[in-house]
C-alpha cells in the first residue's frame, strides 16, 4: 500500500540547511498498523508531511497504493490518503461546529448523502448525534480527537497518517483512542503510519516499526522482537528505558 524508497527531505541552503530525512525506505502491506518512532525532532512529521506534499522531496520516491504519488496532490490521492494530527484543539476550526467540520472533506469532494455520512462518521467514532451541532470547545480533549478520527474517516480512505494522535490526551484517554483506531483498522482494513515519540504507543497499536535518529534510519524492528528484549541498537533500547510503562502489559481494552 505505502512504498517508501530513499527518500530525503532536504530544508533551506547553506548555513540553515537542515537533512530532515536521510535515506528512508519502507514498506507497508494494506491493512498494516506500521510505526514511525524517534525523539522529538527526529524527522518523524516530516516523512508524513512529505508523502501528502506537505514536504519537499529531495530524493528517492513515494508510492501509494501502487502508483508514485501525483505532484502537486490531486483531490483522488487525499480520497486515499487521510492525515490525523496530535493537536485536536488546533486542528478543528474552533468557530465551526462539529457537522460544520465534517462537512468540509464532503463538499470539497462533492459527496452528496451528506447528514447520513455525517451520522455514520460520527458513529464510527463512537460518537452519538447530539455532538453534530456542538463546537470543539464543548468537547474533552479525546472527544475533539474523535472528530478528527471522523473527518478522517468520512470520506472512505485506505491510508490515515496518525501523527501523535494521542501525544496530547491523558493515559487513559490515550488508551481509549489507540483502542478505537485498532478497532476501526481491522473492520475498514485500512493502513496507518502512526508517529510517536512513545514507544509504548506504537508497539500497542503497530507490529512493525522504524526508529528514526537526526534523520536516519536507526533499525526496523518488530514489537515481538522488542518485547523479548532484542533491540539491535544501543539507541532502541535507550528509548524503551525511557519509555514509561514500556515493560508494563499493553493498556486494557477500555474503548
Ligand atoms: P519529529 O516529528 O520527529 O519531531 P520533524 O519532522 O518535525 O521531527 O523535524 C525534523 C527536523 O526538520 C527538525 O530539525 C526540524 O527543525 C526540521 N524541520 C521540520 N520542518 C521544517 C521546515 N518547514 N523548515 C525547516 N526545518 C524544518
Ligand atoms: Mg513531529
Amino acid at each position: 500500500m505505502i512504498d517508501i524508497r530513499d527518500l530525503s527531505v532536504v530544508f533551506g541552503s547553506g548555513r540553515l540547511r537542515v537533512e530532515a530525512v536521510k535515506g528512508l525506505s519502507m514498506r507497508i502491506a494494506e491493512g498494516e498498523s506500521f510505526g514511525l518512532v524517534g525523539e522529538s525532532g527526529s524527522g518523524k512529521s516530516t516523512v508524513l508531511r512529505a508523502i501528502c506534499g506537505l514536504a519537499p522531496v529531495s530524493a528517492g520516491t513515494i508510492a501509494v497504493a501502487g502508483k508514485p504519488v501525483p505532484v502537486p496532490r490531486n483531490r483522488a490521492f487525499f480520497a486515499t490518503v487521510q492525515m490525523v494530527f496530535q493537536d485536536p484543539y488546533g486542528s478543528l476550526h474552533p468557530r465551526q461546529t462539529v457537522d460544520q467540520i465534517l462537512s468540509e472533506p464532503l463538499a470539497i469532494h462533492r459527496l452528496s448523502d451528506r447528514d447520513r455520512r455525517i451520522a455514520r462518521a460520527l458513529a464510527d467514532v463512537g460518537l452519538g448525534s447530539s455532538f453534530r451541532f456542538r463546537y470543539p470547545h464543548q468537547l474533552s480533549g479525546g472527544q475533539r480527537q474523535r472528530v478528527a478520527i471522523a473527518r478522517a474517516l468520512i470520506l472512505d480512505p485506505r491510508v490515515i497518517l496518525l501523527d501523535e494522535p494521542t501525544s496530547a490526551l491523558d493515559a487513559s484517554v490515550q488508551a481509549e483512542i489507540l483502542n478505537l483506531l485498532e478497532r476501526l483498522r481491522a473492520e475498514r482494513r485500512l493502513t496507518y503510519i502512526l508517529v510517536s515519540h512513545d514507544l509504548a504507543v506504537v508497539t500497542h497499536l503497530c507490529d512493525r516499526l522504524l526508529v528514526m535518529r537526526n534523520g536516519e534510519t536507526v533499525e526496523e524492528t518488530d514489537t515481538e522482537h522488542l518485547r523479548a528484549g532484542k533491540a539491535e541498537t544501543a539507541y532502541t533500547r535507550a528509548l524503551m528505558k525511557a519509555t514509561e510503562g514500556f515493560t508494563r502489559a499493553a493498556p486494557a481494552s477500555t474503548e
